[in-house]
Order: structure tokens, then C-alpha cells, then sequence
């Protein structure tokens, strides 16, 4: 392992500003295929953290005043900047969290795909009129950006989860404050610079780093309008909690437990595909992946056999520069182990693992093979906990209604999905799933920029969601303005306020 030492801190931007801090606290960024220290995250001070909120607040007067086809401009260069550099952001996504090379391609599309929704901005952030409200009174609806707009992200998916806030807040008109996962820093640095390159003048955006010191500053700032966060359900809660305490608008989204329901009529051989794809993707590690599956009456030894053989021919191996793998490390040793402990726990439990993912792997990549758990039961912790790691656990039930109660019982709220070639099931099981992304033979259905991510329960707390029309309404305020333009003659009684008969 690296000397941290020897590596560089990674900057914030305030302003026009790349700055190293002068950090007394530092953490280490790795690279999870080898295990090396590569760079370190400064920790800010909460004065220093309420340094780039002032400087977001003091850029904010002159862009929210900027036309919007103009914002919207910067958009424009900064996708096409984004496709230029298509590969390395790829390769810095790979380097810093783990995923393989695909994967991270996938994610930094969804990333592009975000900022090409806000180049769109300028037809959704027209009004409303309605002309003769009362007698000679015109009204409209026009909406305004909200202000400084601060954004906390998770280390799980480096590109695409800032790019699910600043662009759209930024083309709204407001100025942004990142604060980045400090395991995965890097990726949001490289958005940042092509950002300036595309041409947003200095102060709109800003990125800080730091832990819970730099969040709470950042969530009792009088000048921040609103907050909008991404990560595990206990912080998600805490965020949403002590922002909305301090008068702040909060989007707030957390963890999952996500159930894939299989019904004995499902196209076997697809469905343990799409199992493995969403429950091992990206290790696990990410908030719409299958965790538990819940097979319904014949559906389950196909299921388990098929999963057992199919996850246990996985490449797994390090990732960075390396396309030869099907699955790559997860984010840390600590989290390796944590993930690893499910597995005694589950068999504590009375549960079985036909697939154990605690292999010998060479190297000191922080890696883990797919894991299957059978014959888990509701109520254990392996049915009940996010594990965030590549573990799939399979829950076996009588009949649909069995799977849906299961359901109803999930904390949780984000993704569900069925696989069946019965429309009935498919949707008595849209119908009444608890939770707010439901995919129908699509094993990881996670909406795209135009569409809102509704997680439900403890998976998010807010009103507005991330993505979609939500977004801007999230990062948008309304006037109304009513108007009467009298003729010197006119009564001056106030026609909006008239006592009257109906
Ligand atoms: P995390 O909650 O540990 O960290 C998220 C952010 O909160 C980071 O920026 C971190 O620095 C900050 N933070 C951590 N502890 C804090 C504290 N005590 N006070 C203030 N701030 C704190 O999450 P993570 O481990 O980085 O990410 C994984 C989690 O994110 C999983 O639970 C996953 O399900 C969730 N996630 C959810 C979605 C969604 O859309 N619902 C999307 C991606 C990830």
C-alpha cells in the first residue's frame, strides 16, 4: 500500500478557485483493484466550508438574471465536452470506486443524459397566465431559481449522482455547492473543471469536501435555500431532519432493500441473467440492486441452480484498465469484510449460502465473489437489511399474494421488479407493491433523467424527487403576479377582492 503521504490532496473550487487546503484532517482515496492509497480528501473546516457558500451566494445575483437559453447553453458545451472525454471519465470512475469499465460507461451516459434534460430547461421553466381573472386583472404563474442549492453525494456512483442535481439546479438559475463522497472525489474534480471549460462563469458552481463537520455547516448556513441528498437511510433521515429544522427545502433519498419477485411461469434462463446482473452489478453496490428474490412455488430450485452456476462462472478481478471482468471490487476492506459478515449472520439465521463469494483472491484489490443465501425467511436480517454488496438472498413462497406481504413489510421503498409471462400477476404486482420504481421483466428499473426516481418508505424523505419535472419544481419557487392596468375613470375598488354575491 502507498504512503498517503506521498499523494496528493484533492482541491475544492471556490469560485474561479482550485485550492488546496491547508487540511488537518485528511482521508484516503483508493484505488479498489490494488488496494493503494492515490489520493487524499481535505476535510473542511466549517469555516471553510462557509467560505464557497458565500462565494455560491455572491455568484448568484448576476446567473440567476442570465437568460436561460444562455444557461442552457453551457449545457450544450459541457455534454459535448462530456462525450470529448467520454473515456476518461470512465476510466476515473473505474479507478476511484471499482466498477468494471462497462459499468462505469453506463453510468456516465445516465450522467450525459442528465445534462442533456437540463439543456432542455428553457420550455419547462415557462408559466402560466390566465388573462381576466377578475374584471380588467391578468394573472401569471412564473417560476424563479431558489438560490444557493447544495448537493451531498454518495461514493456509489461518482459521476452520474452529482450530475442528478447541478445541472438542473444550475440551468434553473441557482449557484451549487458539491459535497462529494470523500471516498470518491476525483470524478466530481474532472466534472468541475470541464464545467468551467464549457464556459459557467466562476461562483456558480463550487465543490467542497469534508465530513459530518462540513454537512452540518452546510445544513444550517443561512444562505443555502435548499439541499438535496443521496446516500444511506440513517444520514438521508438526518439530512432531512436538521435541513427542514433550519428552513431549508430537502430532497433526501436513502438506502433499499429491493425484492425480485419470480413466478413459476418466468422464462427461467432470462430471468437468472437479469437476478445476477442486478444483484451483482457494480458488486452490489447500488441503490436499485436486487437483494432479495423471492420465488414463488416451482420458480425457486430453477432459480437457486441456475443462479449457483451462472453467478459462480462470474469474472470477478480488479477493474481499472482491465476489461476482462465481469465484476469488479467493492468500495473498501472494511466494507468487504461487513459484507462478508451477512454471510455468518444469515447462517446463524438458519439460512443456507449454495454460492460463498469469500474466495482467495490474489492481489490486494478489496475483492469478493458473488454470494447466493437460500432459504431465507422474513424477518431475518439477510430479508430485511441493505447489505450493499454482492449477496443475493432468496426468500421461497407459496403464491404471489406470500411475495406482495413480504413486500409490505420492506422499511424500504425504492425498486421491486417481477418476472412472470402472466399479465395478470404482472399487474396485481404493480399494483400493489410497496415501493416506487416496479419493473416488469426489467431487473433494474431505475427511470432515466426524464423521469422521476421515486423511491418510497424509508428510501427517501421530501415531496420533490431527483430527476424529471420534480427536479426543477424542486429547485424552482413560483410568483404569481395579478395586474390591472385602470383607465383614468375606473373605480379604484380592488376587483381580486370584491364582497359579493355568488
Ligand atoms: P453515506 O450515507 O455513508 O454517505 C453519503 C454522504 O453523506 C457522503 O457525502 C458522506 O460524506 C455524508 N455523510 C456520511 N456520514 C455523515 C454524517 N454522519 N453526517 C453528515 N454527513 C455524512 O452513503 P454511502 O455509503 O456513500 O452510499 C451508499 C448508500 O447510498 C446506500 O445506502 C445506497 O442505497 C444509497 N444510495 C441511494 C440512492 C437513491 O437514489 N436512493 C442512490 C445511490 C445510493
Amino acid at each position: 500500500m502507498s504512503s498517503a503521504a506521498a499523494v496528493d490532496v484533492v482541491p475544492v473550487l471556490c469560485g474561479e478557485r482550485w485550492q488546496t487546503l491547508d487540511a488537518a484532517r485528511t482521508t484516503d482515496v483508493y484505488n479498489p483493484s490494488t488496494g493503494q492509497v492515490i489520493a487524499r480528501t481535505p476535510l473542511a473546516t466549517s469555516a471553510e466550508t462557509a467560505e464557497v457558500v458565500e462565494t455560491a451566494a455572491a455568484a448568484l445575483p448576476s446567473w440567476s438574471e442570465t437568460p436561460v437559453v444562455e444557461r442552457a447553453r453551457v449545457m450544450f458545451r459541457y455534454r459535448m465536452l462530456m462525450e470529448q472525454h467520454f473515456e476518461e471519465l470512465t476510466a476515473l470512475v473505474t479507478r476511484e470506486h471499482g466498477k468494471t469499465l462497462a459499468e462505469a460507461r453506463a453510468e456516465v451516459n445516465r450522467g450525459v443524459e442528465m445534462v442533456e434534460f437540463a439543456a432542455g430547461i428553457p420550455s419547462l421553466l415557462m408559466g402560466d397566465a390566465l388573462p381576466n381573472i377578475a374584471p380588467g386583472v391578468d394573472a401569471e404563474v412564473v417560476k424563479h431559481p431558489v438560490g444557493v442549492c447544495v448537493g451531498i453525494t454518495p461514493y456509489n456512483f461518482p459521476n452520474m449522482v452529482p450530475l442528478w442535481m447541478f445541472p438542473v439546479a444550475i440551468t434553473c438559475g441557482n449557484t451549487f455547492v458539491l459535497k462529494p463522497s470523500e471516498k470518491v472525489p476525483l470524478s466530481a474534480v474532472r466534472l468541475g473543471e470541464l464545467l468551467l471549460e464549457a464556459g459557467l462563469p466562476p461562483g456558480v458552481f463550487n465543490i467542497v469536501h469534508g465530513d459530518k463537520e462540513c454537512v452540518d455547516t452546510l445544513l444550517s448556513h443561512p444562505k443555502v435555500a435548499a439541499v438535496s441528498f443521496v446516500g444511506s437511510t440513517p444520514i438521508a433521515k438526518y439530512i432531512y431532519e436538521t435541513g427542514t429544522a433550519h428552513g431549508k427545502r430537502v430532497q433526501s433519498a436513502g438506502g433499499a432493500k429491493n425484492h425480485l419477485i419470480v413466478m413459476p411461469d418466468a422464462d427461467m434462463d432470462q430471468t437468472v441473467k437479469q437476478l445476477a446482473a442486478s444483484a451483482y452489478g457494480c458488486a452490489g453496490q447500488r441503490c436499485m440492486a436486487g437483494s432479495l428474490t423471492v420465488a414463488v412455488g416451482g420458480a425457486a430450485d430453477p432459480v437457486v441452480n441456475g443462479l449457483v452456476d451462472y453467478a459462480g462462472s462470474l469474472r470477478v478481478g480488479p477493474s481499472d484498465g482491465n476489461e476482462d471482468v465481469d465484476m469488479g471490487p467493492v468500495i473498501r476492506d472494511e466494507h468487504r469484510q461487513r459484507v462478508a459478515e451477512y454471510l455468518d449472520i444469515a447462517t446463524g439465521e438458519g439460512a443456507t449460502v449454495p454460492l460463498d463469494g469469500r474466495r482467495g483472491f490474489a492481489g490486494d484489490g478489496f475483492l469478493l465473489g458473488p454470494s447466493v443465501v437460500d432459504q431465507v425467511k422474513p424477518g431475518m436480517r439477510v430479508a430485511k437489511e441493505e447489505i450493499f454488496g454482492p449477496v443475493l438472498s432468496v426468500a421461497r413462497v407459496d403464491s404471489l399474494d406470500d411475495a406482495l406481504a413480504m413486500g409490505a413489510d420492506c422499511e424500504f421503498g425504492n425498486g421491486a421488479v417481477i418476472f412472470t409471462r402472466s399479465g395478470y400477476a404482472a399487474r396485481e404486482f404493480k399494483q400493489h407493491f410497496n415501493a416506487g420504481m416496479i419493473g416488469v421483466n426489467v431487473g433494474v428499473p431505475a427511470p432515466m433523467a426524464w423521469l422521476p426516481f421515486t423511491g418510497w418508505n424509508r428510501s427517501f424523505f421530501g415531496d420533490l424527487h431527483i430527476q424529471g419535472t420534480e427536479s426543477i419544481q424542486f429547485y424552482t419557487r413560483q410568483k404569481v403576479t395579478l395586474t390591472r392596468w385602470p383607465q383614468e375613470h375606473e373605480s379604484h375598488h380592488d376587483p381580486v377582492w370584491k364582497s359579493g354575491q355568488r
